[in-house]
This record gives C-alpha cells, sequence and structure tokens, in this order.
C-alpha cells in the first residue's frame, strides 16, 4: 500500500509531540479553547484556536488580519477601513483581495500545514486534546482551575464572527477542491494542496 507509506512517512516527519489547551470560560464564546503545539520535541507553535463552528468544533491556526499601505501617507490599515487611520485619507472599504465566490480574504494564516496529511493529523491531535480537556473539566465539576499558559492567558478572548466566517468557507473551499481531485485523479486524494486556504 504506497499510499499508506506515504502518510507514514509524513506523518514521522510531523510528530506531534505535545499538546497543550487552555479553555476559554465564557460558553457563549466561539473561541472554546487556545492550544499550543510542540513538535518532535523542539518547536513550539501557539495560539492555535478552537472554534465552535456550524458544523462542529474545527482547529484554525494562528493567524493576522491583513493590512494594506494608504495610498497617500503610507501607513497601514486594516482592509475594511474606509478611512485611513493616521491621514483621514478615503479608502476603498471593498479593496481586499478575494476568494474564489468573491469573498474578501481579512485573515492570513502565520503557521500551517502545506499537505493534506499533515491538516488532518494536527486537527485530530489537537480536538483530541480538547476534548479530554473538557473531559477533564467536567470530571473536576468547580475544582477544575484552566491551565495557565502565562502571557497567552492576557489575549483577547473574543474571535470576530467575520474571521469564523472566513474559516468556514476557506474549509469549504478546501473540501471543494478534494473532491474534484478524486472526481479527476481517483487514488491521490490525499495528495498534497501547498496552500495556506
Ligand atoms: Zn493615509
Amino acid at each position: 500500500m504506497p499510499d499508506q507509506d506515504n502518510q507514514d512517512a509524513q506523518s514521522k516527519e510531523f510528530q506531534i509531540t505535545e499538546v497543550r489547551v487552555k479553555l476559554t470560560d465564557d460558553p457563549r464564546n466561539k473561541l472554546k479553547a487556545y492550544c499550543s503545539v510542540t513538535i518532535a520535541n523542539s518547536f513550539v507553535v501557539r495560539d492555535l484556536k478552537i472554534i465552535e463552528g456550524n458544523r462542529g468544533p474545527f482547529v484554525a491556526m494562528p493567524s493576522r488580519k491583513l493590512a494594506d499601505q494608504c495610498a497617500r501617507c503610507h501607513c497601514k490599515n486594516h482592509m475594511r477601513a474606509s478611512f485611513c487611520n493616521h491621514c483621514g485619507g478615503q479608502l476603498d472599504s471593498n479593496r481586499a483581495s478575494k476568494d474564489g465566490r468573491g469573498r474578501a480574504r481579512l485573515y492570513a494564516d502565520l503557521a500551517h500545514p502545506v499537505n493534506s496529511t499533515t491538516r488532518i493529523e494536527l486537527h485530530k491531535a489537537v480536538v483530541r486534546a480538547y476534548v479530554e480537556e473538557v473531559d477533564a473539566q467536567v470530571a473536576a465539576g468547580d475544582s477544575y482551575r484552566p491551565k495557565s499558559f502565562e502571557d497567552l492567558d492576557q489575549l483577547v478572548d473574543l474571535v470576530d464572527d467575520e474571521y469564523v466566517e472566513e474559516l468556514e468557507r476557506r474549509r469549504e473551499e478546501r473540501n471543494r477542491r478534494r473532491l474534484e481531485r478524486v472526481s479527476k485523479a481517483p487514488g491521490e486524494a490525499t495528495a498534497g494542496d501547498g496552500s495556506s486556504a
């Protein structure tokens, strides 16, 4: 089974040795937890998020809001700004680049898998750790104390609805592309997608 061998090789290269999960405490929050992932006991990526989407929890990569430079003063503004923060000049609030369906891209992932095998491995490991932490919280009841991430405890506990929508669109887009690949080339469905989308 060459496919299995190939997947095993990719998994070995991407060995997740620890996942730490800090649950958020407001049940109304779409952001359910922050996570850090350690790769091969050697490299830590922090600020992955578990977000409760319309179809269950999913993993969001660390990301930043996109910005671009004002033509007049060259200061940066977020993509939806109608006026420059610095000089007050008018901006086109519809200038963000668009995805295949004409929806604005407002966020970029800072660290992300570059193939679907790794994406699935990472998703499984992080969701498993999240479920374990939720179980631990239920078992401990009132005596449960969320783990401390020290400085990460200071992060804002809210996610923009716009961000969640963008992530769900990207997920749909990935699924659509995967299905396209399956119909074009059966057996190559798990080939790397090589994109951050
Ligand atoms: Zn300006």
